[in-house]
């Protein structure tokens, strides 16, 4: 069991949740990092008195120093402090739970220090798969999935003698809040709207990418990183009730499936107890309460976005960093109103369709940043 962790992401759905874990299980936390909410921040520095913050921003990071000048911890900011939180000698683990692109350095810095991952940031593996995992097996640490999806994967392959008694391994979709409109509908869908999960409190870019299906096509890509499958290996069935977490299927033809309320807590502590269990804050599953159990499969027409990940997977090179990156921005513009909820799997379809070869980090960002720039092209901004 990991006992001192280095949290990046500490103030968002995840971090909290994984603060909950910490608290329950008695661990350590060395390092907390955010963006710019330091108002949170500095009460997890008094809570948990971590030898290390780091605040994104600058001008936060030089309010949040002042702040906190009575404890012993130093403040950094930038992306180099993101990558010193993640590098600490103190930590064990390093928790990635930041959310996008910018957790690609920090999870290479881990990896790079020797760190095991518990890794929620999904946009490091679609972005950069390749290369993360090659710097993970370079350097011996592990990478437990923190996704609900990947942790039941993982939890389902405990026990499984040798890999090729696995026939292919079906990730679970809630569908989101708009599983059965048609295209014509989707068109006058508000953020609000979007932002409306049937299951599941998260964070506002998951939770539009859970609406657009590019949730479940950035997690095909992890996946296929973390699992070593091909795309043709890795399906996706909608499950509306989300307590059928995932499922693997044996060449027996047994199928194993996790199931569980829709509580991160859970897939959070096992990252972090592996090969153990603890009791955890989550509540028991009641089965009867749950009644039916609906599966169904994915709508591709409309809802682009899972099928256009699949596009990028196969292409490989830097084109799931460029989808991944359009999205991003795509995802923001849509949440100020600046683009229309068909706009981002238009976009992501597009950008899909492209192959660029590359893969090294220049090469990845330089993707990123291109793709970004072009969406905002396309919204006519500059
Ligand atoms: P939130 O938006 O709730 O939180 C994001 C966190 O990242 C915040 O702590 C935020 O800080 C921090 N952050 C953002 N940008 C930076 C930056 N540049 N430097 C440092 N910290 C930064 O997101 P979620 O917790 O929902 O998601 C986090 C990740 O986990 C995502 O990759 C998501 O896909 C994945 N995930 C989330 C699930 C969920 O249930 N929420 C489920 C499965 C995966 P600040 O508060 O200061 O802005
Ligand atoms: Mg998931």
């Amino acid at each position: 069991m990991k006992t001192n962790l280095s949290l990046l992401g500490s103030t968002g759905s995840i971090g909290t949740q994984t603060l909950d874990v910490a608290r329950a299980l008695g661990l350590k936390v060395s390092a907390l990092a955010a963006h710019s909410n330091i108002t949170l921040l500095e009460s997890q520095i008094r809570e948990w008195k971590p030898k290390l913050a780091v605040v994104y921003e600058t001008e936060a990071a030089a309010h949040l120093r002042a702040a906190v000048r009575d404890l012993p911890v130093r403040v950094l900011s930038g992306m180099e402090g993101l990558c010193e939180a993640a590098s600490l000698p103190e930590a064990d683990v390093v928790c990635n739970a930041v959310v996008g692109m910018v957790g690609l350095q920090p999870t290479l810095a881990a990896a790079n220090a020797g760190k095991d991952l518990a890794l929620a940031n999904k946009e490091t593996l679609a972005a950069g798969g390749a290369l993360v995992m090659e710097t993970v097996r370079k350097n011996g640490v592990r990478v437990f999935p923190v996704d609900s999806e990947h942790s039941a994967i993982f939890q389902c392959l405990q026990g499984c003698p040798e890999r090729g008694a696995l026939r292919r391994i079906l990730l679970t979709a809630s569908g989101g809040p708009f599983f059965g409109k048609t295209r014509e509908e989707l068109k006058t869908v508000t953020p609000q709207d979007a932002l409306r999960h049937p299951n599941w409190e998260m964070g506002n870019k998951i939770t539009i990418d859970c609406a657009t299906m590019m949730n479940k096509g950035l997690e095909v890509i992890e996946a296929s990183w973390l699992f070593g499958l091909p795309e043709d290996r890795i399906d996706v069935v909608v499950h509306r009730e989300s307590i059928v977490h995932s499922l693997v299927e044996y060449v027996d033809g047994a199928m194993l499936a996790q199931l569980g309320t829709a509580d991160m807590h859970i897939p959070i502590q096992y990252a972090l107890t592996w090969p153990d269990r603890k009791p955890s804050v989550a509540p028991p599953l009641d089965l009867v309460r749950c009644g039916t159990l609906r599966f169904f499969a994915p709508d591709d027409e409309t809802f682009p976005c899972l099928a256009a990940c699949r596009e990028a997977l196969r292409r490989g090179g830097l084109t799931p960093a460029a989808i991944n990156g359009a999205n991003e921005v795509a995802v923001q513009l849509f949440l100020q109103g600046k683009l229309s909820f068909p706009a981002i799997g238009e976009i992501v379809r597009k950008m899909a369709a492209t192959t660029i070869p590359g893969g090294s980090l220049e090469e990845i960002l330089d993707a990123d940043r291109e793709a970004r720039a072009s969406v905002r092209q396309i919204a006519g901004m500059k």
